[in-house]
């Protein structure tokens, strides 16, 4: 359905997509129920037709898997997702190719996982949610700048910001980003000033910062030896973090470690040891190997701090030993999920090579006519609407019965594969938009050729019918030369594939009873 240009879609279909909308922010807040709502949404769509949301939904649950800690899980459904559409639309490539961005990411394998964030910023266009170019252009932002490439990462998150201006949230995350990169280059003035940017985008957004935020702040903070507000920040993050407010799994157990270190360097190491203990207990599930191998080097610290030198020896040999581990599962789950993906693209490749290859006469290699029961309607669509010429000429071998008796079904085989020669070179050389070969069946071939003048199909016509006359058949039917009769149409304005094929068989049947070896144009 359309309404003075605009398409209008049925009310399941709208409702179907404002749901999915309302996905994105599930997945930031509650990556575990977004898991479940966006498989029910597949299902929705899949009942409605709507293979596009359909697709969608399926990506926001791989976006979903990941977020809640289950790297290898997200790439599955990701691959999955690829090998069933060998096509996505643009929204689902980005977000297929984003969402592989993070999953390397997390198996701590950035040159790919930036590979991936580049083919996501690669199929932005501007007609894609602003919240997910600005969210992708961040990602490549944080990779540039994780592998040392620092200045191309701050254009980066510029052109994100740009994008964000007057939307708090990305806004916010935008600065929130950079500021974390400012803090781990330990650059204490550029941190200090995207920090003051934070609290005053806060302010002017009336937008409270979320955990993520505001264990930047507190980190700034650590950084430069502000531990008051440091601590008032990290509790406000473990906070916010218990009330659900979570962008990914380990916020909570990041969180509590920040609070820890704040209050070892503060001097209270009893109350830290307490607070790390908690932050283990909140990753008790699988996953989050970083978080936890970070809260183990901590707890060292915090032994040392209470001056039990020994306990803080045997923590720190552990801190080693699931570091050391953590390096080995992350290899071990990068290799898994490169050839995951590899062997989907290798399928992807296979797929488009089979379509391909089902699209072609195997003895002449020209095009068949499956490909032209497809093609053709479109070109000539796509002509019409260009104001182009196109036209069409049917061509047919004279007496090629006889060929193949006097001299032999082999030799008749390669005076086909010889004129498909012909034919190919007749059509290659043309410009225009599209032009093609085609063998129907048999010994009829099809001639398309779009733009040009209105004469242009019986001019080639023509001059492929001289060519075939003249050329030297001498070691294939010695003795004896071939020829071909052909009937050529141009559309009309208000034809199509039928009529037009129609008219080219008329005439080439007008061109046979003729005599032969003769074109006939109307
Ligand atoms: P006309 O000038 O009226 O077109 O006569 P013709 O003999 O070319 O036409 P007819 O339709 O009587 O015969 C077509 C022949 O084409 C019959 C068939 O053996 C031959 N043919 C069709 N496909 C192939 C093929 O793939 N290889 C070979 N060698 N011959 C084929
Ligand atoms: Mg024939
Ligand atoms: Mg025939």
């Amino acid at each position: 359905m359309s309404v003075a240009g605009r398409v209008v879609l049925d009310p399941a279909r709208e409702l179907l997509r404002r749901d999915l909308a309302a996905l994105d922010e599930l997945i930031g807040a509650d990556p575990q129920r977004a898991a479940e709502s966006a498989l029910a949404l597949a299902e929705r769509a899949v009942a409605l037709g709507d293979a596009d949301a359909a697709v969608l939904a399926r990506v926001g649950q791989a976006e979903a898997v990941q977020r809640g800690g289950d790297s290898a899980g997200a790439a599955h459904l990701l691959t999955q997702l690829r090998a069933q559409h060998d096509e996505l639309g643009p929204e689902a490539a980005v977000r297929v190719a984003w969402t592989l961005a993070r999953v390397f990411t997390d198996l701590g394998d950035r040159p790919t996982a930036l590979e991936h964030a580049l083919d996501a910023a690669g199929g932005c266009g501007d007609d894609l949610p602003r919240r997910l170019r600005t969210r992708v252009f961040v990602k490549v932002a944080d990779l540039l700048d994780e592998l040392g490439a620092h200045e191309d990462s701050r254009a980066w998150y510029g052109r994100a910001e740009q994008l964000a201006v007057g939307d708090g949230q990305l806004h916010l995350l935008v600065v929130n980003n950079r500021a974390y990169c400012e803090l781990e280059r330990g650059d204490v003035e550029a941190a200090r000033r995207e920090m003051a940017l934070l609290l005053e985008l806060s302010d002017r957004y009336d937008r409270p910062l979320n955990a993520n935020s505001l264990d930047t702040v507190a980190r700034i903070h650590l950084l430069c030896g502000e531990l008051v507000p440091a601590e008032a920040a990290a509790r406000a993050a473990v906070e916010t973090s218990a009330a659900m407010d979570a962008k990914n799994a380990d916020d909570g157990p990041v969180c509590l470690l920040t609070l820890a270190v704040v209050l070892r360097v503060r001097g209270e190491a009893e109350a830290a040891a307490r607070v790390l203990d908690e932050a283990r207990a909140a990753c008790a599930q699988e996953g989050f190997g970083t978080v936890r191998s970070q809260i183990l080097a901590e707890q060292a610290e915090v032994f040392a701090a209470l001056g039990d030198y020994r306990a803080a020896f045997e923590t720190h040999k552990a801190f080693h030993a699931a570091d050391r581990e953590l390096l080995s599962e992350q290899r071990e789950a990068q290799a898994r999920a490169r050839q995951a993906v590899f062997e989907i693209d290798v399928a992807r490749q296979e797929a488009a090579r089979y379509r391909e290859e089902a699209r072609r006469d195997p003895l002449t290699g020209l095009r068949n006519r499956l490909f032209v029961d497809e093609r053709l309607p479109e070109l000539l669509a796509e002509s019409r609407r260009g104001g182009r010429v196109a036209g069409a000429v049917l061509l047919d071998l004279d007496h090629f019965k006889a060929v193949n008796d006097t001299y032999s079904h082999e030799a008749g085989d390669e005076v086909l594969r010889r004129l498909a020669r012909i034919l190919t070179d007749a059509v290659d050389g043309r410009p225009g938009p599209e032009s093609f070969a085609a063998r129907l069946g048999g010994e009829e071939f099809l001639l398309v050729v779009t733009g040009g003048h209105d004469g242009c199909a019986a001019e080639l016509a023509e001059r492929v019918r001289r060519t075939v006359e003249q050329a030297d058949w001498s070691a294939v039917t010695p003795g004896r030369g071939i020829t071909v009769s052909a009937g050529v149409a141009t559309l009309a304005t208000d034809g199509d594939k039928s009529s037009l094929l129609a008219v080219a068989d008329e005439r080439l049947y007008a061109a046979k009873a003729a005599g032969r070896n003769r074109v006939c144009a109307g």
